[in-house]
C-alpha cells in the first residue's frame, strides 16, 4: 500500500503530512506538496496514509498533547523568570562597577 507513489491533482508526488486535529491526532495522510508552502496554490488532494486510530489511542494522544502544552507553558514561564533574574544581576553589576569607577576617579581628584 505505502510503496505505491501517490500523485496529487496537480500531478506532483503527494507528501505525507501529520494531522494534529482533535479528531485525528497523530494520523498521517497524503496531501499536495504545495499545501505546506502556500495553501492557496495547493489542490485538495487527500488520502489517509495510516489506518484510523482507535478511540482509546486518540484519548491517549490528546492527553499527552495536553500535558506537553502545560509543560511547555511552565518551561516558558521559568525561562522568563530566569531571564528577569539575569537582567537584575547585570543591572546590579553595572551599578557596582559604576560606583567603583566613580569612587576611584574621586580619589584621583583628591590626590
Ligand atoms: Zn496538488
Amino acid at each position: 500500500m505505502h510503496n505505491l507513489r501517490k500523485f496529487c491533482y496537480c500531478g506532483e508526488e503527494a507528501v505525507v503530512i501529520q494531522s494534529w486535529s482533535v479528531d485525528n491526532p497523530g494520523c498521517r495522510f497524503y496531501g499536495c506538496p504545495f499545501y505546506e508552502r502556500d495553501s492557496r496554490s495547493a489542490c485538495n488532494f487527500f488520502m489517509w496514509f495510516d489506518p484510523p486510530n482507535s478511540e482509546h489511542l486518540k484519548m491517549v494522544i490528546l492527553g499527552l498533547l495536553k500535558k506537553k502544552r502545560a509543560f511547555d507553558a511552565l518551561l516558558n514561564e521559568n525561562r522568563n523568570q530566569r531571564n528577569w533574574r539575569r537582567l537584575c544581576v547585570l543591572i546590579l553589576i553595572a551599578i557596582v562597577l559604576k560606583l567603583i569607577v566613580l569612587g576611584s576617579s574621586k580619589d584621583c581628584y583628591i590626590m
